[in-house]
């Protein structure tokens, strides 16, 4: 399989040449959500982001296996290894079992999800179902010399691991600098460094979420369901690990340090990481209260919204910018989204009614060699939907009859946009349905209108066979004194 995909590993920190390990199949994984609040902004643009390149690595012509897990035990308050898991909190909060609030928040992003036109991954591993192979991974990891356990608890040890193997390499940081910026360890830690991040916690007698081990009736560390789980399913080497800039360090950092430590090397080819979104320049986080949810956003009910936006005005939004920018939320970003999509999907539409009269001045090929460059280049979604926006001109030009096409560039230039918008960008009409049915209700009234004026005419064999043919759709006639009634069955 030929391609001239280049895309950028975030550990060599440059552009690199996609070459799967075992073609044409690719491994791909990405982090998915830990399952506790509504999902946002953040939420759809990692989501979004590895959705367009699960399809256009299909599109290209691999086989791919996406994996994106589900976290619903271990993540802990501030992503820290002391404090309140995130999901026992929100289920002691809202008296709840923890796993009411895992399938409540699950069932809630899958429908968001869905509505920005997200793919199903082929895989979706939950974290609380693989804890066996999380305690083998642990097993391994102390038998390498690379963990110590502490009152029922295991920690890996950085400072052994650093000493044979570079540790911070994915993030560009140097353990002496991670040291001193991070507080002493206070006389309370099981710790032995402060950079230690543990395997496997010990349960207080409060936590509900436990299972047993050799060290402790506890749960497994955050970082450790990725590194256990993307291996099951992909592979000891597999090509892409994908996520948000947020998770690269320690969550990412800390994966390589388990898989070198428990594997024997690294088992990721390719890292690739989105950046994050701001809202009018600034950070979004839960601390600031500057959230905005995706039902919020559909609704537009939250008062920093000016209006509602549809899901795909935000996926069109997502995609206009390159995923490794930040991307700045407005209203006025948005609104300027909306009419960009607007006119976009009726310019495919009008494809459908162009009539091919012969050669013109459109340069079928040079847009389509345009668009592939684009994508080869780190998947530059941005400069895409830029040249496909500039060829509306000439489809205007062409719908108006002011140039003309021949046939086959006709052919080659639909194929383009659906192919591009459709299937690799993933966007849709969202309100087709809305509109058809407006359409039909029209249509039938017409072709009543025209079985009335037959029978005016005594033309009763049209009238019937009108008549007919709506009964074999499905579209029941009933006649009244002055027109007709009409029922879709
Ligand atoms: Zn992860």
């Amino acid at each position: 399989m030929t391609n001239n995909l280049f895309v950028y590993n975030t550990l060599t920190r440059k552009k690199e040449r996609f070459e799967p390990i075992n073609p044409p199949f690719v491994g791909l994984y990405a982090c998915g959500p830990t399952v506790y609040g509504d999902a946002h902004l953040g939420h759809a643009r990692q989501a979004i982001t590895f959705d367009v390149l699960y399809r256009y690595l299909q599109h290209l012509g691999y086989k791919v296996r996406y994996v994106r897990n589900i976290t619903d035990v271990g993540h802990l308050e501030d992503d820290a290894d002391e404090g309140e898991d995130k999901i026992l909190k929100k289920a002691r909060l809202e008296s709840l079992e923890p796993m009411e609030v895992v399938q409540h928040y699950m069932n809630r992003y899958r429908l968001n999800m869905d509505s920005l036109n997200v793919l199903h991954p082929s895989i979706e591993p939950r974290a609380s179902g693989h804890i066996i192979e999380q305690q083998e991974l642990i097993g391994k990891i102390i038998e390498a010399g690379y963990a110590y356990e502490v009152n029922g608890s295991v920690y890996f040890d950085v400072t052994a691991y650093n000493n044979k193997h570079p540790y911070g390499q994915l993030s560009g940081r140097k353990i002496e600098d991670l040291l001193s910026n991070t507080r002493s360890l206070d006389g309370q830690s099981e710790k032995r460094n402060p950079l230690d991040f543990s395997l496997w916690k010990k349960a207080d007698p409060a936590h509900i979420m436990r299972w047993p081990s050799k060290w402790s009736d506890g749960y497994p560390g955050w970082h450790l369901e990725c590194s256990a789980m993307s291996t099951k399913y992909l592979g000891m080497q597999f090509d892409i690990h994908g996520g948000g800039l947020d998770l690269l360090f320690p969550h990412h950092e800390c994966e390589i340090a388990q898989n070198v430590a428990g594997y024997g090397k690294p088992s990721v080819r390719y890292w690739m990481h989105n950046n994050m979104i701001t809202i009018n320049g600034q950070k979004m986080g839960r601390s600031l209260g500057n959230i905005i949810t995706l039902d919020q956003l559909f609704a537009g009910d939250h008062p920093g919204l000016e209006q509602a936006y549809g899901p795909m005005v935000i996926r069109f939004f997502i995609l206009q910018a390159h995923y490794r920018s930040t991307l700045d939320f407005s209203n006025e970003a948005l609104q300027a989204s909306e009419k960009g999509l607007n006119r976009l999907l009726s310019a495919v539409a009008k494809l459908d009614h162009i009539q091919a009269l012969g050669k013109g001045s459109i340069d079928v090929e040079a847009l389509a060699e345009r668009c592939n460059n684009a994508m080869e280049d780190d998947m530059n979604t941005a400069m895409l939907v830029g040249h496909l926006l500039s060829g509306i001109t000439q489809i205007n030009k062409l719908a108006e009859g002011s140039d003309t096409i021949s046939a086959e560039d006709l052919e080659k230039l639909k194929v383009l946009y659906h192919s591009w918008v459709f299937l690799v960008l993933g966007l849709e009409l969202p309100e087709a349905t809305g509109l058809a049915n407006e359409i039909t209700g029209d249509l039938i009234e017409m072709i009543l209108q025209l079985r009335s004026d037959a029978k005016s005419n005594r033309d009763f064999k049209t009238a019937d066979r009108i008549r007919n043919e709506l009964t074999d759709l499905g579209i029941t006639i009933k006649d009244r004194k002055d027109g007709a009634d009409w029922e879709i069955s």
